[in-house]
């Protein structure tokens, strides 16, 4: 068991800085859209790719721990009438409030991700187009706490035909039995049948976000095939990503990235 506590962790994000966080891992070099051995471009590869199937659709699609970044809800924003956004802190859900209620630029510029994501879904949709869609559909912004055995409370009637979530889980998890335990917590908000795309950090044991050093526990390909499995899913997809070394600039110590497509039992 790792000595710091569930408890603990969500103190520890108190000091979360949104702005130092999207530097650290949402600018260049990570984010360096010329090839796919970056990570940015291999995650919204994996996202398009799922998405493509047409098989992940529906009327409501979670995405769990939001955060401050819109990056892993643009190729989700075709396949689904309403996209809820949730997020533990205030201060991330007024980031994304802020995003898709300003028409100016303030804020994080994620115009070069949404361009990115049209050139490779090939589809010939004009940027602002797809700007405009995700905005549209994202119609709620709700907190939520992972760790709950129901995370929304009573914010949402409906479990979701999907879920999303990009490196929330392992990250808001202090060792492997919590993270199996938030990830049934999250399943209750999944119907049966319906798809959860979940990327997330492989081997990682902290990052920082400003003055905050986050913990996550450190997880395996094996781990996670293994908490899926028991969770109830069945696993259509499975990609990994070493962390090559250019990438490694201080900011965490995390050694590859995972994607998983997942379906729910029905
Ligand atoms: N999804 C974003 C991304 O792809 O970069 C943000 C990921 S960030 C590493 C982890 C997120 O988990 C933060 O936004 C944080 O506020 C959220 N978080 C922390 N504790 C949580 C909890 N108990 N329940 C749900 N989310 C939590």
């Amino acid at each position: 068991m790792n000595a710091i506590g569930v408890a603990t962790m969500a103190e520890n994000y108190q000091k979360f800085n949104p702005t130092a966080y999207l530097q650290n891992n949402y600018m260049p070099p990570r984010a360096n859209f010329t090839s796919e051995e970056f990570v940015v471009p291999w995650k919204l590869r994996c996202l398009a790719d799922a998405f493509a199937t047409g098989k992940i659709r529906g009327h409501t699609l979670i995405d769990i721990g939001t955060g401050p970044t819109i990056y892993q809800l643009l190729s989700a924003c075709d396949y689904f009438e309403e996209i809820v956004a949730t997020d533990f802190l205030e201060v991330n859900r007024a980031v994304i409030h802020n995003w898709v209620h300003s028409e100016e630029k303030v804020g994080f510029d994620w115009s070069s991700y949404i361009q990115h994501v049209c050139k490779i879904e090939g589809k010939g949709e004009p940027w602002k187009e797809k700007e405009q869609k995700l905005k549209k559909k994202l119609k709620k912004i709700l907190p939520i706490d992972i760790h709950q055995p129901n995370p929304l409370g009573s914010l949402l009637s409906q479990p979701a035909d999907a879920l999303v979530s990009t490196f929330c889980l392992e990250a808001a998890s202090p060792d492997r039995p919590s993270f199996d335990q938030a990830l049934q917590n999250v399943t209750r908000l999944l119907k049966p049948g319906g798809y959860f795309l979940m990327i997330g950090a492989l081997e990682e044991s902290f990052y920082l976000a400003g003055e905050a050093k986050l913990t996550v526990v450190p997880l395996s390909e094996a781990d996670i095939k293994e908490s899926f499995a028991k969770s109830g899913y069945r696993i259509h997809d499975f990609r990994s990503y070493d962390m090559p070394p250019n990438l490694k600039i201080g900011v965490d110590d995390v050694q590859g990235i995972f994607f998983i497509h997942a379906q729910k039992f029905a």
